[in-house]
């Protein structure tokens, strides 16, 4: 109480109350438990008395004063809670919309709105660049500050590296502050940073700016709620894109699935993975590797990616580069920096590849099937993003699809060889069989023309060597002529038919080639056919019997050379030897680029008697013999050909050098006829027309000649006198060659050395093994005259003339 104004210091508006006469004056406070609200102020005109009811009367008025004021504090309170409430309900609802972008708008405008005007803006950690993406914002004056700062920098990066809120009252003085300008443009402003954090990842940060003094601790912990909504959107937002993301990846891998089983081609299976992969991961490069069970080394079989042209073809050794570990570790395996990484491996020139790919992060994926590694994958992740573990499943499914398919591939190419092999082998069993058959046809039909033809040749040859009347002449030659072309054919029937095995000798097949070559030498010149050697010197030698081969030698030359003829002038041979089936085996091929074999002959090029060339130029047995030979030799031969290319390849077992012998030096030209005057000869044959031959050339020379017509009437003959010289045949129905020849033997044994066998049965030579060291000579029917004589005068002049 103040009775009187003037006198007293403490009042203020002293000049105001002594013009209004009011110089008395009581004041009450207001107070609200300790604290006070106001003061209730009462002037009076001077000299008015304040009775103690007055007075009381008074605070009392204060004291209502005083609860009216808290309830309408109270009630302000009230009011700005329901709005902030309002507006986080309006923010948990948009919560659950799936658009992230659209929720934390909606957070930032909310929290803008806290206090007068307050900014607001949210930014989102990008984990693989490490920026702080400026997401959202409440309005243009955040358009000056930088959009995507590193996060360990400026205000906000304290709140990364703190991970709670952080609150800075005089911004413009802080240390990490990176735009100070700004701050000193708005002077009282204060920073209010909170982190959106979702389990143990941050993922931004929730910026708030006063615009006078800090938050109040009630708008700080409204900040933090809306930053906790903001964790959840981000967080559905996420689980609705994995969501969505792994329905893509389960459409992708059963769309892969049934293109990887729809394929049974090893490329194209490899070609749909990495196409495949391409989809599932955000990859710079994908590569599909094949593993080489012999060497296991990884080539590369399909590739795709901007980096692809790198690994282009690349081999890896074993445990080389990601895949190589993903093999040698039989899991899947992942690295942030592949050419830095202690664990992978690789080659100075694959690593020089690699450089400059662009790409670090790798995964390398085994590819198993049934425990056994068939492959690998390698995807060079793209820089910026990182592999995720969702990724890594999806590649692990897609690599165990893939395994199966090029599991499947492999089996349906083993099926489909073994298919092939079992063709062929039919197909050769079924030649076989056929040229078995004709074989003994063709034999029996042989045999029994030898003996007419021995016949023809044999007085043919005596009669021009006679003076005859000159219109003879002629004719006798052309019969002559004809008849050797018909031995000739059924010489190549028995060839083609034989059984027995044929001399082995140690044979070097580039000497043959050689002497086959030369006997076409000058026919091959004048035709204009080049000739090309592609001989491999030091060959393996082959067992064999060098004249049949080189009679197989001759049927391919001239067949190709016929081939080459009948289509245009000149052309070329090619002759070719090496070793094949690792040293196993020795090749020879006759290559010619005449006008290749018709589809329709193909088949047949082999049976006797196909031919497609003019009466006189082909009998169609050149191959089917060269077939039997080669056969009897244990040996192969085929043919491919396509227009413009035929190649006939023979290959035939080889022998270590010096295991068989050298083939025998070819015996000395045949002597005149030795002249036995008085000596006797013994012939045995059943054909009355040879032995009147054999008779008649025994006789010319001066034998006297004894004749039987079987074994046994011989053997009657052989024990009635002695014989200087006994021919005979072989198969006959009155006693065989044989059992006569062992018979002879017993009751002469001198004869051992003086039998001629005469003989047209080729087929059953097995028969002629009694004679293996007898030295015994024998003349294949049909003979000319002069080999008889020769072998007459070999036989005789080893004699011990006879006493
Ligand atoms: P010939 O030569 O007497 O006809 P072959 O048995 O030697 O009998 O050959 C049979 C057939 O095979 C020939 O008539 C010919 O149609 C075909 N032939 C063989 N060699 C070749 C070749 N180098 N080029 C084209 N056709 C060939």
């Amino acid at each position: 109480f103040v009775a009187d104004v003037r006198e007293d210091q403490r009042v203020v508006s002293k000049a105001w109350a002594v013009k209004a006469g009011l110089t008395t004056l009581l004041a009450v406070p207001i107070l609200a438990g300790e604290t006070t609200l106001g003061v209730f102020t009462v002037h009076a005109p001077g000299g008015t008395a304040w009775s103690a009811e007055d007075r009381a009367l008074l605070a009392s008025l204060a004291g209502l004063a005083a609860t009216a004021m808290q309830n309408a504090a109270k009630y302000a309170e009230v009011v700005a809670r329901a709005a902030r409430l309002r507006h986080l309900a309006a923010v948990s609802e948009s919560i659950s919309a799936l658009d992230t972008t659209d929720v934390m708008q909606r957070i930032t405008d909310a929290a803008a709105t806290l206090a007068p005007g307050a900014l607001a803006a949210v930014h989102v950690l990008e984990p693989s660049s490490g920026l702080l993406r400026h997401a959202v914002d409440s309005g243009p004056e955040w358009e000056h500050l930088p959009a995507t700062p590193p996060a360990e920098a400026g205000l906000q990066g304290l709140v990364v590296e703190e991970r709670r809120p952080v609150l800075v009252e005089t911004p413009v003085e802080h240390p990490r502050t990176r735009a100070p300008q700004w701050w000193a443009a708005r002077p009282g402003a204060s920073y209010f940073g909170v982190p959106i954090v979702t389990g143990d990842t941050l993922v931004g940060v929730l910026t708030y700016i006063s615009r006078q003094g800090a938050p109040t601790v009630e708008v700080q912990e409204v900040l933090g709620l809306l930053a906790a909504q903001a964790a959840v959107a981000t967080q559905n937002a996420r689980l609705y894109q994995e969501a969505g993301r792994r329905r893509d990846v389960a459409e992708v891998l059963a769309r892969l699935g049934r293109e990887l089983t729809a394929t049974l081609d090893i490329e194209r299976i490899a070609a749909l993975l990495a196409a495949g992969i391409a989809e599932l991961v955000d990859a710079r490069v994908t590569v599909v590797f094949r593993r080489d069970p012999e060497t296991e080394r990884l080539r590369a079989l399909a590739w795709t990616g901007a980096a692809a042209a790198v690994v282009q073809g690349l081999e890896l050794a074993p445990g080389e580069g990601m895949a190589g570990r993903a093999v040698a570790e039989r899991r899947i395996v992942v690295t942030r920096d592949l050419l830095d990484d202690p664990a992978v491996h690789f080659t100075p020139p694959v690593r020089a590849r690699i450089e400059s790919g662009g790409y670090r992060a790798t995964i390398g994926v085994p590819l198993l099937a049934h425990e056994r590694v068939i492959g690998a994958l390698a995807v060079g992740v793209a820089p910026g993003s990182e592999p995720r573990a969702a990724e890594l499943q999806a590649l692990e499914a897609l690599a165990d699809q893939a395994a199966l398919a090029f599991e499947n591939a492999r089996l349906y190419a083993n099926a489909r060889d073994s298919l092939a092999r079992l063709h062929e082998a039919q197909a050769q069993l079924v030649q076989a069989a056929k040229m078995s058959a004709l074989g003994q046809l063709v034999s029996g039909v042989a045999h029994e023309l030898n003996n007419p033809l021995s016949v023809i040749i044999g007085y043919g040859q005596l009669l021009l060597a006679r003076e005859i009347p000159q219109p003879l002449q002629r004719p006798i030659e052309l019969i002559l002529s004809q008849a050797d072309r018909m031995a000739k054919i059924v010489r190549n029937l028995l060839l083609f038919s034989r059984q027995r095995p044929p001399e082995r000798t140690a044979v070097d097949l580039n000497v043959v080639a050689e002497q086959t070559l030369a006997l076409r030498q000058n026919q091959l010149a004048l035709s204009g056919i080049e000739v090309v050697r592609e001989l491999t010197p030091e060959l393996p030698p082959v067992a064999g019997d060098t004249h049949q081969l080189e009679q197989v030698f001759l049927n391919l030359l001239l067949n190709a050379e016929q081939a080459i003829l009948e289509g245009q002038q000149g052309g070329r041979i090619t002759v070719r030897t090496r070793p094949a089936e690792a040293g196993r085996a020795v090749e020879a091929q006759v290559e010619d680029n005449g006008p290749g074999i018709a589809p329709a002959a193909f088949p047949h090029v082999f049976e006797p008697f196909f031919t497609t060339k003019t009466v006189g130029v082909g009998t169609g047995l050149g191959l089917s013999v060269s077939y039997g030979i080669v056969q009897e030799h244990g040996g192969r031969l085929g043919v491919e050909s396509r227009p413009g290319c035929t190649v006939f390849t023979l290959a035939l077992p080889a022998v270590q050098a010096g295991a068989l012998p050298r083939p025998a030096a070819a015996p000395g030209a045949p002597g005149e006829p030795l002249v036995v005057e008085g000596r006797a000869a013994l012939v045995v044959e059943d054909d009355a027309a040879v032995l009147d031959l054999v008779v008649t050339l025994l006789g010319q020379t001066g034998w006297h000649v004894d004749v039987a017509s079987g074994g046994r009437e011989g053997l009657e003959r052989v024990r009635a006198r002695r014989f200087d010289l006994v021919v005979s045949d072989m198969r006959m129905p009155e006693g065989g060659g044989e059992e006569f020849y062992r018979s002879a033997i017993l009751e002469d044994p001198a004869l051992q050395r003086r039998f001629i066998f005469i003989t047209g049965d080729t087929v059953n030579r097995s028969a002629w093994h009694f004679l293996r060291d007898g030295q015994v000579p024998i003349i294949e029917k049909p003979f000319q005259p002069a080999l008889f004589l020769d072998a007459v005068r070999r036989v005789t002049t080893s004699l011990t003339p006879s006493t």
